[in-house]
């Protein structure tokens, strides 16, 4: 085959090298945002060594245990939905859960016990300032609006037997997600049967004949005590509702002063 000319063979060569750059861009940006990438998530974990200390390592360690159960509703339409919620991320970003419970009692796992999950976001409980990091997240599958199913709650407890025996968890630490957020978050609502994990043994619950507090008494010391948050007084009596009353409102009351005494005692 005869050589191109001279003009028509400079066109193609240029022609060729300008689609060669165009790759080639596109391939450096790639790699540049994989890096990008690994970059970030290598900042986003803690270093393993502390500069300030000479690394003299131990073979003697294991994984952490969480310590609190932290309890959700999906405020979703079906399992399938809050399944790809929870494997991709909602309104706010990435989101997940240790579990998830079905209507029907089907017990759902997508983070392993030992990893943290994105499930309970900015609040705290008691000393506990980073719930995600000390907690197990149960999501159950439930609009916010209908009861939860019976087959639902038996799942639960199940669960929480397993875990609070495995894990050593105190029967104690299962709170709801608005107990430690609360104003910013509303679920489990005041729907949820806590009496009845209450008398499965898990949560707090006043216990024995409820009387008055002895004078000087102070509520919000005793709502901080049992782990509330203080920032919005309002919010924290909602929830407080919410979770021993099963109503709403945000003003205390003599039952509620006898509840608080009774869980401070
Ligand atoms: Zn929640």
């Amino acid at each position: 085959m005869p050589p191109l000319a001279g003009p028509i063979a400079a066109t193609r060569f240029a022609a060729l090298t300008t689609r060669q750059v165009a790759i080639f861009r596109r391939c450096a940006r790639g790699v540049l945002l994989c890096a990008a990438l690994l970059l970030v998530a290598a900042c986003a974990q803690a270093p393993v060594h502390n500069p300030l200390a000479t690394w003299v390592p131990s073979p003697n360690f294991d994984v952490r245990r969480p310590v609190l159960i932290v309890l959700h509703f999906t405020h979703q339409h079906s399992v399938q939905q809050s399944l790809d919620t929870l494997r991709t991320s909602n309104s706010s970003g990435p989101v997940s859960a240790h579990y998830l419970i079905g209507a029907d009692g089907h017990i759902y796992q997508l983070v392993a016990d030992t990893r943290r999950a994105w499930h309970a976001g900015a609040g705290h409980w008691g000393t506990i300032t980073d719930v995600n990091s000390a907690s197990i997240g149960i999501e159950l599958d439930n609009d916010g609006q209908t009861a939860f199913a019976p087959a639902q709650i038996d799942s639960l407890l199940r669960l929480l037997t397993d875990l609070t025996t495995r894990w050593h968890i105190p029967r104690t630490q299962v709170i709801g997600h608005e107990d430690m957020a609360p104003g910013r978050k509303d679920d489990p609502g005041p729907q949820f049967p806590w009496q009845q994990l209450a008398d499965a043994g898990f949560g707090q619950w006043p216990r024995g004949v409820l009387v008055d507090p002895p004078p000087g008494f102070s509520p919000w010391l005793a709502l901080r005590a049992v782990g509330y948050p203080l920032q919005d007084r309002a919010a924290t009596v909602r929830a407080f509702h919410h979770h021993f009353r099963g109503t709403d409102g945000d003003q205390l009351d003599a039952e509620d002063l006898r509840i608080l005494d009774a869980l401070t005692r």
